[in-house]
């Protein structure tokens, strides 16, 4: 059946599907296709209620009874079954109950060869569709504006932030799609290029170092990492749908004091909005992936345990990753750098005995501390005068980039030079000026720590951490005491020449 829609004006329905007792699982996947078929074809965006159970009466059937609740708050224009009694041959009283919820949210009902409304007493003649559809258009114009109050996301708009790549939001060259997304035609070919891979077994790491080795970016003109692209793959949105209802709550910093935390909804409470946009993969390319990255687990679970002495404190000066510590034969270790590069190059940061840095670094601690109590306030004075000094250069230099960009854009009013050459000189200003300002705020965030913690606090944790270290014996308290006197260890090994530079508190 082709219904005219722009007549009905029918954009957001429920597929209701339940087997009658002598169907099977097999028929309920048909059904199931011939809805879905229905929804494409009249461009509905659909919300799918499978019922396993068969029986007849509405409070043994839990999707029916979720849906009744949805039909009663006006959330759909219809709702879709293979059958029109397939939505309940109860006893009346249910049958009273269904009939008023459908007539009292003017809900239509469609079956695969015909519209059914409750409220229109000759809805079951063909006859009389013709006044049925200007009624019926008023009708839908009306419903149109409270649902627009009561509902929102669930009705298929995107509202989930920055579309996932290769989508944009609504439009897209000459396609429109409205507050929906659309796929830019350009990325495409990139998107397809992981999903390719990802069935053919290559891991998302490699993946994403193919991309960046050849110089293809995200759109934002980052490297792909191995996070990104795995979140791609797995990203339902792919498949034409719009899911909302994960979570409940606020995870913003800076929430409301009685506002909740993020709590997870469980996916059987997910609202699943079908047909919202091209989808780009298919939902057996989807089910594979999934198979194949969860049998994989490529990306490890950050152990947050702090169970050694130097977890979490040292860090790699090759590229400023922290070194993870590991235990073999009670012996502990610190790692070799893992890290590995947006290209696919490895750290080749070494790693060490735990026990060897341990005593290298405890020389410079006590180092440090002769220093301080010796120069009595010299230390920090310098230090803080240093960075004050950098500080003001920067600033110099930041005016200075400032003007010349002034001066750049002055030019090309002035008509010095053509678009291309100004955007090329501008650009390189504005990253200066970009640069120089992130730097200048991380000195500034150096000098205020240094001022934060006063010379006397200083001396007393190092004393106490002196007095106490080598006799305590429980990991997580030494590596506790060591948190009292150090923020990180910069650390690098080449063959044994070992460099380790402390970053005070
Ligand atoms: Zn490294």
């Amino acid at each position: 059946m082709d219904l005219e829609n722009r007549t009905y004006d029918i954009r957001y329905v429920a597929n209701y599907l339940r087997k009658s007792r002598a169907e099977s699982m097999e028929d309920l996947e048909k059904h199931r296709m011939v809805l879905t078929e229905l929804c494409i074809k009249n461009s509905f965006k659909f919300v799918e209620y499978m019922e396993v159970g068969t029986s007849d009466s509405i409070d043994m059937r839990p999707e029916i009874t979720k849906l009744l609740k949805e039909i009663e708050d006006g959330v759909y224009d219809a709702v879709c079954v293979v059958e029109y009694d397939r939505l309940g041959r109860g006893d009346l009283g249910e049958q009273d109950r269904l009939k008023k919820a459908f007539q009292k949210s003017e809900t239509l009902i469609i079956t695969p060869d015909k519209i059914y409304d409750l409220n229109n007493d000759i809805d079951d003649t063909y006859a009389d569709l013709k006044g049925f559809f200007a009624r019926q258009e008023y009708k839908m114009i009306t419903k149109r504006l409270r649902q627009g109050k009561i509902i929102g996301a669930r009705r298929g708009q995107w509202t989930n932030g920055i579309p996932p790549f290769p989508y944009v939001y609504q439009r897209y060259r000459d396609k429109y799609n409205e507050k929906g997304l659309v796929v830019n035609d350009e990325r495409m070919p990139i998107y397809r290029e992981m999903i390719e891979k990802a069935l053919s077994g290559i891991p998302s790491q490699k993946v994403a170092q193919s991309l960046n080795q050849r110089g293809v970016f995200t759109p934002k003109g980052n490297y792909w990492s191995a996070i990104t692209v795995q979140r791609l793959l797995l990203d339902e949105t792919h498949l034409g749908r719009i899911i909302s209802n994960k979570t409940r709550g606020s995870g913003h910093k800076n929430k409301r004091p009685n506002a909740k935390n993020y709590e997870a909804i469980p996916k059987s409470e997910w609202t699943v909005v079908e047909n919202c946009h091209e989808a780009v993969k298919t939902k057996e390319e989807h089910d594979r992936i999934v198979a194949i990255l969860s049998s994989r687990k490529r990306i490890p679970t950050k152990s947050r345990k702090q169970s050694h002495v130097l977890t979490g404190l040292v860090k790699c000066a090759k590229c400023g990753h922290a070194h993870t510590i590991h235990l073999v034969d009670c012996k502990a270790f610190v790692r070799p750098c893992a890290y590995i590069d947006p290209l696919g190059n490895k750290c080749r940061n070494k790693g060490i005995l735990s026990d060897t840095l341990e005593e290298i670094i405890l020389k410079e601690i006590s180092k440090y501390q002769s220093e301080i109590i010796n120069s009595s306030e010299t230390v920090d004075c310098q230090q803080s005068d240093n960075i004050r000094a950098e500080i003001s250069e920067f600033e110099n230099l930041l005016q200075k980039y400032k003007k010349a960009l002034e001066t750049v854009n002055d030019a090309y009013e002035l008509g010095d030079y053509n678009r291309e050459e100004w955007q090329t000189r501008k650009r390189k200003w504005q990253k200066l000026v970009g640069q120089t300002e992130d730097e200048i705020y991380e000195m500034k965030k150096i000098y205020q720590s240094n001022q934060n913690i006063s010379d006397e606090e200083r001396k007393q944790n190092l004393i106490n951490f002196l007095g106490n270290i080598r006799t305590m014996t429980d990991n997580v308290q030494r590596n506790d005491l060591y948190r009292t006197v150090i923020e990180s260890i910069v650390y690098l090994r080449e063959g044994n020449t070992i460099d380790v530079k402390i970053n005070f508190k």
